[in-house]
Parts: structure tokens; C-alpha cells; sequence
């Protein structure tokens, strides 16, 4: 995939303050597909050609150290989005997870449905888990956001407020459909999802559960036997990324 250029980002942007909304209203995936360069509406893919995976966990209400011990035994660094909620609850299970590579994205303070919010209140999400991962994690340039739900990535104030905030979208364009395949789904019906649905390439949305941490050893030996690299968003999207951003010992509060 290749994202829009910022020229045709500013052309649809101003299409849109005119009133003529049509353009935006055609499906948002093409729309963030479209274009050729590094600024995207949002990312749902790596860049087409890619031999790497991407799998991301939101929320962290359970089972994270679970995960964090499978994702350590496989040798495996994730992205992870918990709510500022999540970390300020345990904020040393979380910092564990810094400490062991792992990629740390916002997922809003409260996980709240950014498309209902004006402009200062998505602001006011983004700014307090900033606060949060700054705090209790040390993190000073988060780079990731995904909206919950995905809910409001194309708004204007959305992609308005997460730029100002530092914030590139990150959404998904696979899932786990487990639920789907079964009414009391187990690891199995995680690890078949993965076998028969997952690409190189592919941004996968996981939540924690527990059928996804025991699936987790298998889909990583899957996604190897296939030749993909399992990475963070920010290695699937950079091949050469920079370390995240960390505060010191010393300069931390
Ligand atoms: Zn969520």
C-alpha cells in the first residue's frame, strides 16, 4: 500500500472544508491507499511487497504478562495499545513491556469512540495518555494511534487532533475471527484463522484474549514457516526505524 501524498492529503482536506464531502465519502480504504508517499490518512497494511507482519494487541485488560512471556520465549516484538486506563492500573506490567521491546501505541486515556468527539475532546484523549506513557512509561514520542472501535480515523478532528499530537492512525486490515468460527472458540480456531486469513503484509488486530496468547508460539512459527518477519507497526512501516523514544533514568520523574 502507498499512502496519499501530502499535496492530495491538503487537496482532500480543503475538498472537504468546501463542503464537498463526496470525495471522502468513497471507501476510506482506497482512500488511504491511494497516492504515493510517506503521509498517510491512516495505515491498514505495510507498503505493498512486504515480508513482514505486523501482530498488535489493543486494550490489556487481561493476560498481558501471559503474552509478554510468549511474545519473550519466541523472541517476537509487538505493538501494543492499551488505554491510559490499562497502564496507570498496572504501570510496571507495562513498562515491562517497554523494557522488553515491545512497541507501546495510544489507544485513547478512556477508550473512547473518537468520532463522536469535537476537536478539543479528542485532543484531550490523546494529550492525557500521552501524560500517562510519559509518566509511567518514560515514553516520550509515541507515534502510533489506533481510535477504538477504529471508530472516527477519517473524521477531520480525528486526523486533525492525532496529527497535532504526534500521532500517525494505525488501523488494521486483518482480524481474528475465531468468534466466527466458533461459538466457544478455542487457540485452534485462533491459530486456523491465522493460517487461512493472514498475508505478509498484513496489520493484524488481536485483543488479549486468552485463546489468542496460548495461539500466540503457533501463529509466530505459521508466520515463519511462511517467510514473513513478525515486527512492530513501526518496523513493518520503516524497515530501518528509529528506537522508540525513551526517557532516561536520570530525566525521569
Ligand atoms: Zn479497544
Amino acid at each position: 500500500m502507498t499512502p496519499l501524498t501530502r499535496r492530495s492529503f491538503l487537496k482532500l482536506a480543503t475538498l472537504t472544508f468546501a463542503g464537498a464531502a463526496g470525495a471522502l465519502a468513497a471507501d476510506p480504504v482506497k482512500t488511504a491507499l491511494a497516492g504515493e508517499s510517506t503521509e498517510a490518512r491512516a495505515w491498514f497494511s505495510a507498503p505493498k511487497g512486504s515480508r513482514r507482519i505486523a501482530l498488535t494487541f489493543d486494550d490489556g485488560y487481561v493476560n498481558v504478562s501471559h503474552l509478554l512471556d510468549a511474545a519473550l520465549a519466541a523472541g517476537v516484538r509487538l505493538t501494543l495499545f492499551p488505554t491510559g486506563k490499562v497502564i496507570l492500573a498496572n504501570p510496571q506490567l507495562w513498562r515491562r513491556a517497554v523494557d522488553e521491546g515491545h512497541e507501546i501505541g495510544c489507544h485513547t486515556f478512556s477508550h473512547a469512540a473518537l468520532g463522536a468527539l469535537t476537536y478539543d475532546g479528542v485532543v484531550a484523549e490523546l494529550a492525557q495518555w500521552r501524560s500517562v506513557a510519559r509518566d509511567q512509561l518514560g515514553l516520550v514520542q509515541p507515534r502510533f494511534l489506533r481510535p477504538p472501535y477504529g471508530d472516527g480515523w477519517n473524521a477531520e478532528a480525528v486526523q486533525r487532533a492525532a496529527k497535532a499530537q504526534g500521532f500517525k492512525i494505525v488501523m488494521w486490515n486483518r482480524v481474528n475471527t475465531m468468534k466466527q468460527r466458533a461459538t466457544a472458540p478455542t487457540s485452534v480456531d485462533v491459530l486456523n484463522s491465522f493460517v487461512d486469513e493472514a498475508q505478509a503484509g498484513d496489520i493484524v488486530l488481536y485483543h488479549f484474549h486468552w485463546q489468542e496468547v496460548a495461539a500466540f508460539p503457533a501463529i509466530v512459527a505459521h508466520a515463519r514457516a511462511q517467510g514473513w518477519k513478525v515486527t512492530t507497526v513501526g518496523e513493518l512501516l520503516n524497515p530501518r526505524p528509529t528506537a522508540q523514544a525513551r526517557l532516561t533514568s536520570a530525566t525521569r520523574p
